[in-house]
């Protein structure tokens, strides 16, 4: 057994709308074991349904489609559903009735279009949209589950997540038992090409195998997946808990965090567990540190003020970075950062402090120093030290993002070797083989 997922709207294939809920849904369905097949994505084209819908029915798969059910002529997925199931559409009472309601509780006419909201596949049963007007609907031919949900993913979701899973699930359970359950186990690494961490998987990631690796790279963090089969949940957590076992020992220098976490997340944990503070001193990545901290809930206890500063006004106004050695090093240098970390550090009272400044480009470089240099400032205890890093010939924005993903990796260390809280806050600057005095 084998799922389709089908995204409707002229939005999507004319490339002005991503299709997210594609993804969304085949990563929910693996969790039940059941693999997607293919993605297709259409536009407002009743007849290019069908016909997709025809196919799915001739091969017993369970179909999931987003979008086209709203109340405008441009939304043809009901329509297609009774014609691919050679039915007709017959409109629910009670769904009606709650429209009505809900329009007149709003002020709104109910009007004709409206109320096409209530019009179903004969047989349909009807997924309740808690979020919006347009419930979605599943129906049963045999193998085949084809299910209509709406496309925005805030209605979507909830709805996947919440009936649609436990339905496929029964269906799944009458006619597909083969399947049996999955388990999985995520795993982020570092520092190690994607390539090398091929290799050392070896045949852990030949197609087929069961447990199965799999990895995807994002910014230099592999995010590596382990999927094992089973007759039943404890055949399938007794195959993952061995590879599981085996993955850790041969990864253990490059993994850093077990499960789908951010970095942010992991920073935020250490720093609370051990009581510690942060702030922040940001030039070219211009709060993206910032942000990204504080979608970690929680952040407050730990963050404590971020500055965006970038002109060397702003440097020594706000950061108290000496106007001579911005003259004398330039805004992107190890001297800079440094004091930019130390002065963020004093100004705030955090025991940890990250600054960051370089040139993204695409003009403002030089031979000595190309566009891409960046130099992150990093002041634990009143002590700073600055990294240089060099992103060349990757853009502006890839340039902020690498800063980015980089600064937070050098918190986390921070955090995670942070002692006891010292005596005393010394604000020295050690020399690093970059540091400044
Ligand atoms: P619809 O249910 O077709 O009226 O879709 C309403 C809105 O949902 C669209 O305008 C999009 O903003 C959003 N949407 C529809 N399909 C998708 C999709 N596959 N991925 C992400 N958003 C979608
Ligand atoms: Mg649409």
């Amino acid at each position: 057994m084998k799922a389709v997922v089908i995204a409707t709207g002229d939005e999507l294939v004319r490339g002005a709308h991503v299709d997210t809920n594609s993804a969304l849904v085949a990563r929910a369905l693996a969790g039940l074991s059941l693999e997607c097949e293919r993605f297709v994505v259409l536009g407002d084209d009743e007849q290019a349904l069908v016909d997709e819908l025809t196919r799915c029915l001739r091969e017993g798969v369970v179909a999931i489609v987003g979008g086209g059910l709203g109340p405008t002529l441009d939304d043809v997925t009901r329509a297609a559903f009774a014609r691919a199931l050679s039915t007709t559409l017959e409109r629910d009472m009670a769904v009606d009735l709650r429209l009505r309601e809900l329009f007149v509780a709003r002020g709104r006419e109910y009007s004709e279009s409206n109320a096409r909201q209530a019009l179903f596949p004969r047989d349909a049963r009807v997924l309740r949209n808690e979020r919006g007007t347009a419930d979605g609907f599943a129906c049963e031919r045999g193998r085949a589950l084809l299910v209509a949900l709406p496309g925005p993913p805030r209605e979507l979701e909830p709805m996947l997540r919440g009936e649609v899973l436990d339905l496929v699930r029964a269906h799944l359970a009458r006619h597909a038992p083969e399947l049996g359950v999955a388990r999985t186990a995520v795993f982020k690494l570092s520092r190690l090409p994607e390539s090398r961490f091929a290799d050392l998987c070896g045949d852990w990631m030949a197609r087929g195998r069961n447990p199965l690796v799999g990895v995807t790279a994002s910014l230099g963090v592999l995010t590596a997946t382990i999927r094992a089969r089973g007759r039943d949940d404890a055949e399938a957590g007794t195959l993952l808990g061995a590879q599981v076992r085996e993955f850790r020992e041969r990864f253990a220098e490059w993994i850093h965090a077990e499960g789908e976490v951010e970095l942010e997340t992991l920073l935020v944990e250490e720093l609370r567990a051990r009581g510690a503070t942060l702030a922040l001193a940001e030039s070219c990545t211009g709060g993206m540190v910032s942000a990204r901290v504080t979608r970690v809930p929680g952040a407050s206890s730990a963050y404590l003020r971020g500055w965006t500063t970038y002109s060397n006004e702003s440097k020594s106004d706000e950061l108290g970075v000496p106007r001579d050695i911005l003259e004398a090093h330039g805004a992107v240098s190890a001297e800079v950062a440094c004091a930019m970390a130390q002065g963020a550090a004093r100004r705030s009272g955090a025991r940890i402090a990250l600054s960051i400044t370089g040139i993204a480009g695409p003009d403002g470089g030089s031979a000595a120093k190309p566009v891409g240099l960046v130099w992150l400032g990093l002041c634990v205890d009143g002590v700073a030290r600055a990294h240089e890093r060099r992103y060349l010939a990757l853009g502006r924005d890839l340039v902020r993002e690498f800063a980015t993903r980089d600064g937070l990796w050098l918190l986390l260390e921070a955090a995670r070797g942070l002692g006891p809280v010292p005596m005393l806050a010394p604000f020295l600057v050690r020399d690093g083989g970059q540091g400044a005095t």
